[in-house]
């Protein structure tokens, strides 16, 4: 039988990786800066910057998992973490909408008709818990889990993400380390962890290549600063 590790192992790796760790923010800033330099269209500047960072960000992981010897029980199917709000800003989202229109035709068009079905199917449950006040409401997330909706971008036949290789941020940094059990057993299971904290190198250096763009005076399919202070579930966004 699998031995997994036990919250308070969990814990205390995790107090050890934020005495010891040290984030690699020049792995972000360092993207910018190649997409400042290079002779490319507009959206593809915005396009790699954003993809690559979000891999920047899954790396960052992979890295501090490695460093105190942490492994993730998430495997491919398992997707009951899926059915949390994910709450992006408008550029993230119009990154992400442009991704999927550039998917290739076959694949755009099934993303394009699952969204179809999933608001036909789920459009007047989704309407209260869309209406949930991320910013004054604590209890937001239960409630909104409690909905057993899943995100958009699931394929609830298969599992999967649709997006996979684009997943917002909040997809990447959340975590399993113990039984996969947890996620089926509680909706909002306390052993599971969160790096979300790496949005604040994420971020900064999106910002900072859109003020950069911004200063030249094209900052392509992106309204900025605008789209960067307006936060929205991905379930209204995709809309
Ligand atoms: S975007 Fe993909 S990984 Fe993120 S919650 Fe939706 S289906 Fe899951």
């Amino acid at each position: 039988m699998q031995r997994y590790l036990t919250l308070e192992a969990i814990q205390a790796k995790c107090d050890s990786l934020m005495n010891e760790y040290e984030i690699d923010e020049e792995k972000f800033y360092h993207i910018v800066e190649k997409w400042a330099e290079e002779d490319a269209p507009i959206e593809t500047k915005l396009l790699a910057s954003f993809s690559e960072l979000l891999q920047v960000v899954s790396d960052e992981i992979s890295s501090m998992e490695k460093s105190v010897e942490l492994q993730a029980t998430c495997r491919l199917g398992c997707a009951f973490c899926c059915y949390f709000p994910i709450i992006i800003n408008e550029m993230e989202a119009k990154f992400m909408k442009k991704a999927i229109a550039n998917f290739p035709a076959s694949r755009r068009m099934k993303v394009e008709e699952h969204l179809v079905h999933y608001y036909q199917k789920y459009g007047e449950s989704l309407k209260p818990i869309l209406e949930l006040d991320f910013d004054e409401d604590t209890d937001f997330k239960l409630k909104y889990r409690k909905s057993l909706i899943p995100c958009p971008m699931l394929n609830t036949e298969t599992n999967q993400c649709m997006a996979y290789e684009i997943r917002p941020l909040p997809c990447r940094t959340y975590v399993n380390y113990t039984d996969p059990k947890v996620c089926e057993d509680n909706l909002m299971p306390k052993e599971t962890i969160s790096f979300e904290f790496l949005y604040g190198e994420y971020m900064g250096a999106l910002n900072e290549f859109l003020q950069f763009l911004y200063e030249k005076g094209d900052t392509g399919f992106i309204q900025y600063p605008e789209d960067a202070y307006k936060h929205d579930y991905l379930a209204n966004w995709l809309r």
